[in-house]
């Protein structure tokens, strides 16, 4: 959070400090000669705040931040669950073992210099697919 917010000050004017974790800046929204902008971290969110009223999409948007730029890095967790992996990273092992084998048996049988018939070669494109999704649903930043 610190370095984000320490890049968001190093695009601001007249950027003072006004108490533990609490700065005052020059509004990049708007024409702003005194400081009138305050930008707080508290609960590791960073907080802006115009107190000629401009929004902070528009303040981020002057200095060519998004609110990207200001949220908190995304959690390990899967983007549609909203709280908790939709896997248990020992599921997720399982599936990727269980996938493993099936990309090994491909890898020896072209390496054996077998025909694959093009459902094995599927299956093989499905596993290694299904081995990004159980990691994914698991958490796992790849
Ligand atoms: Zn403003």
């Amino acid at each position: 959070m610190r370095e984000k917010v320490v890049n968001l000050l190093n695009r601001l004017q007249k950027v003072k400090s006004s108490g533990r974790d609490s700065w005052m800046a020059c509004c990049p929204a708007h024409d702003d000669k005194n400081p009138s902008m305050k930008i707080d971290i508290k609960n590791d969110k960073i907080l802006i705040k115009c107190w000629s009223g401009c929004g902070v999409e528009d303040i981020l948007g002057a200095v060519g931040m998004d609110f990207s730029d200001i949220l908190p890095d995304k959690p390990l967790y899967h983007r549609s669950s909203g709280t908790a992996p939709m896997l248990s990273s020992a599921d997720a092992l399982r599936i990727v073992k269980y996938e493993a084998a099936i990309i090994m048996m491909y890898g020896q049988d072209l390496k054996a210099g077998k025909t694959v018939s093009e459902d094995d070669r599927q299956r093989f494109v499905l596993a290694v697919e299904r081995v990004g999704d159980a990691m994914e649903a698991a958490g796992v930043k790849l």
